[in-house]
Formats: structure tokens, sequence, C-alpha cells
């Protein structure tokens, strides 16, 4: 499977724009995994066999995408900030798994210039970057593929335990290499990557690893039963459906320059973790970035944006799973911390303003003239309030750590001001928004 993963600024520019230590990862990439498959290629000594696997997998994939091009024009337009898992690796897995190492990857560029003159142009996707997912799957098939070739009695009929070991491992080293790749490649994008970029939620990991087992599928009916392999294409189609849902799900709730939960997704999320737990302490932090105007008028819009999605990953690293973060308007963050009291959440967000105090504009392209922008960081005040001790429910414990941030404001901005304790908050009040 391949994930891309959009970064704001960086990884939309066009090639010249894009760092030059990226460029120089992708044009080795790419030049490494012609190279290899050439010299594979010239080594391998395909048979009969070999092409008929070709031609099946071929015809397979060539009717998949041509049946399936709405949905996925809508995925590729839909995913344009979020991970993306691409279907093809069906048919390049089990290319790796059935074809000699070159053809493998001859089969998987065959493939990704064809999904890229039916689909991808159109939609606007730059082509250097389909080029170089194209070669990391390449390099991914010539990688896994040797780990199978070697004494797999396919046509037997009878996977043995330790063939299927094989084909795991197989799996692991084609995800394996894919991954560190496109990773390699959003690190030197130079922007600060997410978790999610990098290694993927469950869902993401789900979706790749059901798409590579039915790549192994394919594989299996192809050398058994060729005449069965449009059954395959059934279950691709459905889920290439479901990515689509939860691609649709995951844009309706996500706010696309941050990749942090949107306002309503936020207010759902807190409103049920406060209703589901019903002992112990919830704390509730609004966060706004100081003077943020100024950064925009210093620095632009862009380094403004570069600033807001910095702030989010910062906020991310320093949180627990269970924690709820959101963007909340322009540059107000709220993050909802389950389990934890006063102490606690003053901790936290002290140390919240500390790492985005840390964000340095230079290295968000600030390049102001009149002014060093390496001496300029972002920093941000806080406000915190904690259930049961300012409030019941989500609305009077947002006014309460508004109230809170406000003072902090106040005090000079850089600094985290606790909510004064309502006389009046009880526990036993009920917990609603
Ligand atoms: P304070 O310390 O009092 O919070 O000052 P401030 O300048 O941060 O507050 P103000 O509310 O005056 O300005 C918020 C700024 O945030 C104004 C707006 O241009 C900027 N902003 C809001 N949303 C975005 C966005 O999505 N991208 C960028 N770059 N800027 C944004
Ligand atoms: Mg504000
Ligand atoms: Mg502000």
């Amino acid at each position: 499977m391949h994930t891309e993963e959009s970064q704001p600024r960086p990884l939309g520019a066009a090639f010249c724009d894009v760092p030059v230590r990226l460029r120089a990862l992708i044009l080795c990439v790419d030049a490494g995994a012609i190279a290899l498959a050439a010299v594979m290629v010239a080594r391998d000594h395909p048979t009969a066999v070999t092409w008929r696997y070709a031609t099946v997998l071929l015809v397979l994939a060539v009717l998949f995408e041509e049946t399936s091009r709405r949905i996925g024009r809508m995925r590729l337009l839909v995913g344009g900030d979020g991970a993306l898992q691409d279907m093809t690796s069906v048919w390049t897995f089990a290319g790796a798994l059935i074809l000699p190492a070159g053809y493998a990857a001859l089969f998987a560029a065959v493939i990704a210039v064809h999904a890229w003159l039916r689909q991808q142009r159109d939609v606007g996707q730059l082509l250097y970057r389909r080029i170089y997912t194209a070669a990391t799957v390449m390099l991914a098939c010539m990688a896994a593929g040797p780990l199978v070739a070697v004494d797999l009695q396919w046509d037997t009929g009878l996977l043995s335990l330790a063939s299927l070991l094989r084909v795991l491992g197989a799996l692991l080293i084609y995800t394996a290499v894919n991954r560190l790749l496109i990773s390699a490649a959003i690190v030197l994008t130079g922007a600060p990557p997410s978790a999610r970029a990098l290694i993927g939620t469950w869902d993401d990991n789900g979706l790749e690893f059901a798409t590579l087992c039915l790549g192994f599928m394919t594989a299996v009916v192809v050398v058994g039963q060729p005449l069965l392999g449009v059954i395959v294409l059934l279950p691709v189609v459905l889920l290439q459906r479901a990515a689509l849902v939860k691609q649709l799900e995951t844009a309706a709730s996500t706010d696309a320059k941050t990749q942090l939960l949107n306002p309503l997704a936020w207010r759902q999320r807190a409103q049920r973790e406060l209703e589901l737990s019903r002992v112990g302490h919830i704390a509730l932090l609004v966060l706004d970035l100081d003077s943020f105007k100024a950064v925009n008028d210093l620095h632009g819009h862009l380094v403004g944006d570069a600033a807001l999605l910095a702030t989010s990953v910062r906020i991310t690293g320093e949180l627990r799973t269970g924690d709820i973060v959101g963007r909340f308007g322009g540059e107000e963050f709220v993050v909802l911390l389950p389990g934890l009291n006063a102490e606690g959440a003053m901790a936290v967000a002290d140390r919240l303003r500390l790492r985005i105090g840390g964000v340095r504009l230079c290295d968000l392209g600030a390049t102001h003239q009149d002014d060093s922008p390496c001496e300029h960081t972002l920093s941000t005040s806080i406000g915190v309030a904690v259930f049961p001790d300012n409030g019941a429910g989500l609305t009077a414990l947002l006014a309460e750590a508004d109230k809170a941030l406000y003072a902090a404001k106040d005090a000079g901005r850089n600094t985290v001001v606790l909510a004064e304790p309502r006389p009046s908050s009880a526990s036993g009040e009920e917990r609603v928004g």
C-alpha cells in the first residue's frame, strides 16, 4: 500500500520549490528503482508462465481501474490533505509474490503509468510525487519478492506454514520499504512531521493490511484459477468504497490546516468523554497564540499557516492518546485531558507553553529582511478549567477556561492561568454541555 501524506506547504510545492535534500532523495530513489529494475530484468529469465501471470494481473488491474474510476477520483479529491491508501497495491503486491522481482517492478511501473494517465493527472496530482511513489513501490516489490520466490510451491494447491510465513515476511518487507521511503520524504520536507504521517492511524494500517491480504488472495487465484480472477475484483471494489466512506468521515471531522479535530467534532468527543467518565477529574485547556496577527503581518499568511501546523504537532506530541485536541478558531486550540486534576493540568499546560515557545519562525520559512526571524518564536497563553471544581458541563468549563485565558492575556501573555474554583460547583451535577 502506498501512503501519501500532504503537509500543507512543502509537499504541495512544485519540484523546483522543494528543499534540496528532498530533491536529492527523490532523484536517488527514482534512479535507484529504475537501475535496479533494469539489472534484475536483465538477470531474470521469464517463462511462458511469467507472461501468463503478468497478463492476468494486468487485465485485472486495468479492469479495476476502469470500473472504479469515479470512486478513485473522489478519493483523490477528498484525500488531498490526509493519508491516501492506493488500491493498486492489491495488484503490485500480487505481482511481487508471483513474478520474478525485476518483472514485478516493471509491472508496478506499468500500473502506475496507467493510473496516472487515466486518473491522477486529471485531478492535479504532481507528477514528481507520483513517480516517487511508483519508485518506492518498485523497490518494495524487489525487496519483498525474493523472499517468496525461493521454493514456494504456489501451484501444488497446498501452502505450507513455512510458505505462509514467507508471505507474511514479504508483506512486512513490502510495507516497511514503502513506509520508510515515504516517511523519509515527509521528514525532508522540513515541515514538522505528525505521527499520523509517519506511522499512520489504526484505520490506515488496517486498510493497508486488508489491501495486501487481498493481494495475496489475488496471487493464489491467478496461479490456481486465473479465470476466476474477476471474483477478486468485487472485494477490492468494496474495500475501495469503504476507504472512501472513511475518508469522507475523517474529512468531515478534521481541520484541514492542522489535521486536528474541527470544533464540532471536538465538542462531540469532549461531550461524550464528560458523560462517560463519572468519577475523577477532567481538565480543559484553551490555548490562544499570542500576537498572532503580527506573525501574519510580518511574515505572511503562509508562515502563519505553518505556525498553526507546527503548534498542532507540538501539542499532540506532548499528550496521551486518550486526550482530545481540537482547533477551535483561527489560532485557538482546545484540549480535554481526562483524569487530570488542577495540579496535573497546570503541569501539562506549562509544558505545552514551553514546547510551543520553542517554535522558531525561521524554521517555518520566515525571511523578513528588517529583522532576524530566527529570534522570533511563537508564544501562547493558556486558560485551564477543571471538572468538577470549575463547572459540571462542557459549556460552563469552556466559559471558565476562556475567562482564565483572558486573565493570562491581561497578565502579559506567554503564561498559564487556572480558573477560580466556583463555590457552587458540585461533582453531583449533570455533565451536560
Ligand atoms: P492576542 O495575543 O491578543 O491573542 O493577539 P492576536 O494577534 O493573536 O489576536 P487577534 O485575535 O487579534 O488575531 C488573531 C489572528 O489570527 C488574526 C488572523 O489573521 C489570524 N488567523 C486566524 N486564522 C488564521 C489562519 O487560518 N491562518 C493564518 N495564517 N492566520 C490566521
Ligand atoms: Mg484568538
Ligand atoms: Mg491570539
